[in-house]
């Protein structure tokens, strides 16, 4: 047996076979190429080889699924075909006596750059496929075959870390755990694991995960173990403990229909962070309150081109429907950072994290941004819809989506397409700009989310991603404590309540003072919903001497 010790990043126990995810990695330097029409010979016959797939993968995928949707190979064998396209390569090569690789990379590069300064949104939606057509190319000059992740039993997953897009276009039904040699907790990918419900571990460290491909494992997300070939002593405990932890969750289900209340009378609101239609069931299942948090930009990353109007608002109805006039609080578009897909085709940052994300990059693209709002005002007709825009650090950002708002409104108007005039409007806290300006946020919004993974990250200094983040940050940091003090007492000056979605929310040894500092509603992951209620109403906040100086010993007040 060996035994492998991680991080836990979700409970539970899972069995199966490891199945090691490769990440297809292609990296490319340009050289200084001496024989450049040799050059050029190889970068034909790459080439040849490229349109040559492609024309096999149409016919297949005629034959198998379609004509319609064999159509995309002949739209990628177009722009292998193009002339300007094969113009640029030739002038890198020949001219500038780059590599092929080099010459293939930058003319996709430049390419889709135009492509995205287009005025039809058909041509920018094929910025991606201009990107993987090249990225054919370069993998047969490469000598390499592309990768096509596909699980056939359910299994283990261990990679060395998994990006959200990654972890979102995973056949859920087939992932018994994840497994990563890196990551961290309030990584996007840990997010997903607690709201899918899969055992997780990150910071396996420094093992050979890849070794262990195709063998039988046992993983305890509550220890934060892993046990590849595990021994019968082991397999024992580890049933005895399953047995256990059923009969604890057994017992939480008698909290479902009760009321969220402390023990002196406090009402707290329990919500759901969610990801899309996937999760509402598990949302529903734990008895959420309402919906604290949908990150819309889960239905932007499981796919290659941009959903349509109709999608979006087929989406957004279906979980204000579901949710059968339960408040549902839908966040726009927060892409960018660790969330990217190619076909949004956005700049190449240092760093992302710091770069155009979130609100600044709708802002900028304003015609994704109106798609989605128009979606999301119509759906606003069907249930209890709040809007909320994430990364907020500025009173102008709230003051220019208002507008467009209104804006997206005044079309609907036109058209008779009904929606909800009075639909809430907040914003996420969580940058420390947006705290110390949260006096005045709060008197143009209807309420607060404090987003704790991001603001932790931008207060504290560290990427969220980065795997020595547990052992840089300590935990419930002063700072981060203090702010969402200040930002509870700035809302409620101004008469607007505050949620916490960020995963901070789900921290039981904090949950007595977060309700000390008078947050109103905590959105958690799905199955952390009915914890989190059992610790409410375990509370008694009504000795108002013992608030205080919680607050005061907490808080060095
Ligand atoms: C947060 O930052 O706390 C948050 C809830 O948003 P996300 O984790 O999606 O960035
Ligand atoms: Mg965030």
């Amino acid at each position: 047996m060996i035994t492998l010790k991680g991080r836990s990043v979700y409970g539970g126990i899972a069995k199966g076979i490891i199945s090691f995810y490769q990440r297809d990695e292609i990296n490319i330097t340009r050289l200084k190429i001496n024989d450049p029409e040799k050059e050029w010979d190889r970068y034909t016959q790459a080439k040849n080889a490229a349109v040559e797939e492609l024309r096999a993968l149409r016919d297949k995928t005629a034959e198998e699924i379609g004509d319609a949707d064999a159509d995309i190979f002949f739209i990628h064998q177009m722009i292998l075909d193009d002339s300007q396209y094969e113009k640029s390569i030739q002038t890198f090569i020949l001219e500038e006596r780059c590599n092929a690789e080099y010459a293939v990379a930058r003319t996709s590069q430049i390419l889709a750059e135009i492509m995205r300064e287009g005025d039809s949104e058909y041509i920018r939606e094929r910025c991606t496929d201009v990107h993987d057509a090249s990225e054919r190319i370069i993998r047969h000059l490469q000598n390499r075959s592309s990768v096509d992740f596909k699980l056939d039993d359910v299994s283990i997953i261990c990679a060395d870390d998994l990006m959200p897009s990654e972890t979102a276009m995973l056949d859920k039904t087939k992932v018994a755990a994840f497994c990563t040699k890196g990551g961290s907790t309030n990584s996007h990918t840990a997010i997903l694991a607690r709201t899918m419900n899969i055992p997780a571990l990150i910071g396996l460290g420094d093992v050979k995960l890849e070794d262990y491909d195709g063998m039988y494992a046992i993983v305890d997300g509550y220890d934060g173990m892993m046990y590849i070939e595990p021994d019968n002593d082991t397999i024992i405990r580890i049933n005895r403990r399953e047995e256990e932890e059923g009969r604890k969750r057994e017992l939480l289900q008698r909290l479902k229909g009760r009321k969220n209340v402390t023990r002196d009378g406090r009402e707290v609101e329990v919500y759901a962070n969610i990801g899309g239609l996937a999760d509402l069931n598990s949302a529903i299942e734990n008895d959420a309150g309402g919906i604290g948090l949908l990150r819309t930009e889960f239905l932007y990353l499981q796919r290659d081109s941009f959903p349509d109007e109709e999608e979006l608002f087929y989406n957004y109805r279906r979980v204000v429907e579901d949710m059968k006039g339960k408040r549902v609080v839908i966040r726009t578009l927060d892409i960018g950072a660790d969330k990217t897909a190619d076909y949004f085709c956005l700049d190449k940052e240092d760093n992302p994290a710091m770069g155009v994300r979130a609100v600044r990059l709708c802002l900028r693209r304003q015609d994704i941004f109106r798609t989605q709002l128009r979606a999301l005002l119509r759906a606003s007709a069907y249930g209890k819809l709040a809007l909320l825009i994430p990364m907020i650090i500025d009173l102008d950002e709230v003051y220019r989506v208002k507008d467009i708002i209104h804006k997206v409104k005044d079309e609907l108007v036109n058209k008779h397409i009904p929606f909800d005039n009075d639909v809430e409007f907040g914003v996420m806290i969580e940058t420390p700009a947006a705290v110390m300006i949260s006096d005045l946020l709060a008197q143009e919004v209807d309420f607060f989310s404090i987003g704790t993974n991001d603001l932790e990250q931008y207060t504290l200094a560290i990427d969220r991603q980065n795997p020595n983040y547990e052992t840089v940050v300590p935990p419930n940091h002063l700072a981060v404590l203090r702010m969402i003090k200040l930002v509870c007492d700035n809302a409620h000056n101004h008469g607007i309540k505050v949620c916490m979605c960020g995963e901070l929310g789900s921290d039981l040894s904090l949950t007595e003072i977060l309700l000390d500092m008078q947050i109103d509603a905590l959105s958690v992951s799905p199955p952390q919903i009915l914890p989190v209620r059992r610790m409410i109403r375990s509370l008694n906040l009504s000795d108002r001497r013992q608030v205080h100086s919680n607050i005061q010993r907490v808080l060095h007040y």
